[in-house]
């Protein structure tokens, strides 16, 4: 990126994950400049657009049938918390039940339903949320290991004393962005996806951020061998950066009727043509995963270098795939790095709840000599902080 001044900046940031194909993609900005052209739609509410019709194909063709998927697709207006709220209150007419169990330290938007099931109490702002019905659970490894996954809770489960109410669904994401880059073992997936069936609770995870290939494969669960019954993704949906979100559930937990769920923006035309071309270019093959874990061996390997050489500011390193954190245990630290990385030519952002992750998510498509670049400079300003 470059500011008005012409001064370059490398982004590593992405648009907090809407940019895995990085700024301004050729084949994809093409793909936009000739539907416009051409006048295509650009509003069209539920109509069944050659657009729509070209990403639900493109959906099905490179992303669900090779992975063996069966889901239907719902459009649920224009951003990751609409989806959110859509699955949340899906599980919840399907089910009959009310409750929601989602996981500390989550994170899944800004919007009532969605703040409920976040951990931060800063993101729910002293707003008197979450709402009732939200229970966190423990995330994995925030109990170090010291009580076995979900035994507790099925016995709150199985007691009618608990006062647990049976749940409805769990929300989770496979890899905690906004949290801190919290990375759930594929054990442990499968261990609530189990837990999941076996209570006849449904599974959703929410892949708005670590979707579209950001760990590697293109859902982020595919790593433990699961499958959700419902998902929700957004933001590099799009492609090109323009707003998208879609629900995908399981054909027979589609219980609405017209109109019973809906937004304005549920048609944005020109985002269908550019997330179809995106699916086109990017997941024919088996390329783009494979690049992504290059990738991403080449970021661990700096960031531990880095962790190492600065011993005394207690840096934990994590992340799969290009999404990858280094966690300070001091937020001050991470801020310096953080600004300091900027000052140099660097975006990147912080997350975790008191900010004390500096957060690395570049573009999934970006070459090696920029990694490179904006990894020295990450390590110059870590050194700089650490002074
Ligand atoms: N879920 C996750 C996992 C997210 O990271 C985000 C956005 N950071 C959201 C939901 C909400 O998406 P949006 O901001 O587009 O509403």
């Amino acid at each position: 990126m470059y500011d008005e001044n012409g001064r370059p900046y490398l982004d590593f940031f992405a648009g907090a994950g809407a940019l895995n194909y990085g700024h301004n993609h050729p084949e994809l900005k093409r793909a936009l400049l000739a539907y416009l052209e051409r006048d295509g739609v650009t509003h069209g509410l539920d109509m069944h657009t050659t657009a729509k019709r070209d990403l639900l194909a493109a959906l099905r063709e490179y992303v669900l049938a090779p992975r063996g998927l069966d889901y239907k697709v719902q459009f649920p207006g224009p951003t990751g918390t609409n989806a959110v709220e859509a699955a949340l209150k899906l599980a919840r007419k399907v089910t009959g039940r009310e409750s929601i169990i989602s996981f500390t330290h989550g994170f899944h938007g800004m919007t009532l339903g969605s703040l409920s099931v976040t951990g931060n109490a800063m993101k729910r702002g002293g707003a008197g949320i979450p709402l009732v019905h939200a229970t966190p659970m423990p995330f994995d490894n925030y109990l170090d290991g010291q009580v076995p996954d979900f035994l507790w809770f099925e016995r709150l489960l199985a007691d009618s004393g608990s006062g647990l109410n049976a749940p409805a669904a769990v929300i989770v994401e496979t890899v905690q962005g906004e949290g801190g880059i919290n990375v759930a073992r594929p054990e442990w997936l499968r261990s609530l996806a189990e837990l999941c069936k076996r209570h006849d609770i449904l599974l959703i995870v929410d892949d708005v951020q670590m979707g579209c290939g950001r760990t590697g494969p293109f859902f982020s669960f595919e790593v433990a061998g699961i499958e959700p019954d419902i998902v929700c993704l957004s933001k590099s949906i799009g492609g090109y950066g323009l707003p998208l979100a879609l629900v995908l559930l399981r054909p027979e937990l589609d219980v609405w009727s017209p109109g019973e769920h809906n937004g304005t923006f549920r048609g944005n035309n020109p985002a269908f043509v550019t997330a179809a071309r995106a699916l086109e270019l990017f997941w024919t093959d088996d390329l783009l995963p494979a690049q992504t874990a290059t990738k991403g061996e080449v970021v661990e390997s700096a960031l531990t270098a880095i962790a190492s050489k600065h011993a005394e500011l207690d840096i934990a390193v994590r992340g799969r795939g290009l999404a990858w954190g280094l966690a300070f245990a001091d937020a001050d630290v991470a801020a310096k790095v953080v600004t300091g990385a900027f000052d140099r030519g660097l975006l990147i952002e912080t997350a975790g709840a008191d900010g004390e992750v500096a957060k690395l998510m570049p573009a999934l498509t970006i070459g090696h000599d920029e990694l490179g670049e904006g990894l020295e400079i990450l390590t110059d300003a870590v050194a700089d902080a650490a002074h």
